[in-house]
């Protein structure tokens, strides 16, 4: 196991980006810090501290092969802050996770976490593997060493992880069971993404979505749009975006384009979104759906609509493209769909962007929920949960809008004031145990 320094982390720090520099999700975190920590008029030595992880640990994990060979697998887990409660935050399984990626999604999930104002600090996990060459006892047994060499730092007390990609209820099923061997006693509550049977919450699986659904309501309202004029493009129709587009069409926006890895379709009418998915689970694609034509992808995220929906990946959004997004509204379902020099192209287009660390906060709430109610024992209803998570979405739009027009910045950088203010705060309370 190593523990690095935040040494080598100052080197990486750097003023304005390049477009090889935009890319990369530390530097592109980085970046919004710096803006944010500067306009915050932050103290230096407090702000060294936020924008140091607290801790990153790296474990090479052996694993037996269902054919017998021994393999090793390298894994990483960045707490970034635990000011304001326990760290949290997904681990991801992925042939091409990175360090550098890990370390910017932990810094990501402490300010989401603020933003929302619910009480945890950030985390991230992730395992160098291709889980598509894996089989599922093979996975099993990564997941459960993994757990294993991080046991002293996982807890509902110290670091909760959760599903993220390539992960899923299962594999938090088998950290719950490992934790729980190693301490002797069942803990739901060291993980949350759980399956409904062994502490999960009611609402979880929709809850990005529904997240990134209650806030473009809100900026609806900014712009005199209701639901059924408002055409909406997604990109990436997995959990994030297809329950977002199902949701959505629910209650009468119209969805024009859906785009997937594989191409894209339209109709600018509004597509049937259940028929969809059905269409999808039956011949494996979105394409050729009779409900819509086949378009372009490439050119799919570029078509006049009233909100642009990335929930697919990273880095969608550069300098190279952002001039031709039409999108009256931008709801990031994504992490970090828009680079740094991206937002500038967007704020000067008038793009209204709900950033990343806000959009898409649903998820990590009702994971909170889900925490809490595996304290308690007592587990609410499904109605109960999207109230509640309702209310912290909608109060915390209203607070990062209001922010960002007092303070004449865009909407991005005022969350991460508003989320950075809100550590800084905590971290002063407790004061720096020497
Ligand atoms: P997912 O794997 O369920 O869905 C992603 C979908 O995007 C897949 O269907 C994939 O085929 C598609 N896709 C991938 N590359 C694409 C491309 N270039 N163009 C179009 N489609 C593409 O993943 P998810 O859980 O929905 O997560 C999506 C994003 O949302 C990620 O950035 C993730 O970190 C973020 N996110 C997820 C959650 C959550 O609760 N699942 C919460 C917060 C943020």
């Amino acid at each position: 196991m190593t523990v690095e320094t935040a040494d080598a982390l100052d080197q990486d720090r750097s003023g304005d980006l390049s477009h090889s520099q935009e890319l990369n999700p530390w530097l592109a975190a980085e970046a919004r810090f710096e803006e944010a920590a500067t306009r915050l008029g932050l103290d230096e030595g407090l702000a060294k501290v936020l924008r140091t992880p607290s801790k990153e640990i790296i474990v090479h994990i052996p694993v037996q092969l269902d054919d017998g060979r021994l393999e090793v697998f390298t894994g990483y887990r960045v707490q970034h802050s635990i000011a304001r409660g326990p760290s949290k935050g997904g681990i991801r399984f992925a042939p091409d996770v990175t360090l550098d990626e890990v370390r910017a999604l932990a810094a990501w999930m402490t300010w989401k976490c603020a933003v929302v104002n619910i009480p945890f600090g950030g985390a991230k996990g992730g395992v160098i593997c291709d889980p598509m060459l894996l089989s599922e006892g093979e996975l099993e047994r990564i997941t459960r060493r993994y757990t294993a060499e991080l046991i002293d730092f996982l807890g509902p007390e110290r670091d909760v992880p959760a599903p993220d990609m390539n992960t899923n209820e299962q594999t938090m099923a088998w950290v719950m069971d490992t934790y729980s061997m190693h301490m002797r006693h069942t803990v739901t509550a060291v993980v949350t993404g759980k399956p409904l049977d062994l502490g999960g919450s009611r609402g979880r699986p929709e809850a990005t979505g529904r997240g990134c659904m209650m806030v473009t309501l809100q900026a609806l309202k900014r712009f005199g749009l209701t639901p059924s004029s408002t055409r909406v493009v997604v990109q990436g129709f997995g959990n994030v975006g297809g329950m977002a587009a199902k949701l959505m069409n629910e209650i009468g926006f119209k969805i024009i384009t859906v785009i997937e890895v594989d191409g894209a379709v339209l109709n600018p009418k509004g597509i049937d979104i259940p028929a969809l998915i059905e269409h999808r689970r039956e011949t494996g694609s979105i394409l050729d759906f009779p409900g819509a034509e086949n378009i372009d992808a490439g050119e799919a995220m570029f078509l006049d609509c009233d909100v642009l929906l990335p929930a697919a990946k990273e880095n969608v959004i550069t300098s190279q493209n952002a001039h031709k997004i039409r999108a009256r509204i931008l709801c990031e379902g994504a992490n970090g769909p828009t680079t740094p020099l991206a937002d500038a192209v967007l704020a000067d287009h008038g793009v209204f962007v709900i950033p990343d660390i806000l959009a898409n906060a649903g998820g990590v709430t009702v994971s909170y929920f889900e925490w809490v109610q595996d304290r308690q024992g007592f587990f609410w209803n499904e109605d109960l949960v999207n109230a509640r998570l309702e209310e912290l979405m909608v109060s915390n739009f209203d607070h990062v809008v209001s922010y960002a027009e007092k303070h004449a910045v865009n909407n991005r950088i005022a969350a991460y004031m508003l989320a950075i203010d809100r550590v800084a705060f905590a971290l002063k309370l407790r004061g720096i145990y020497a």
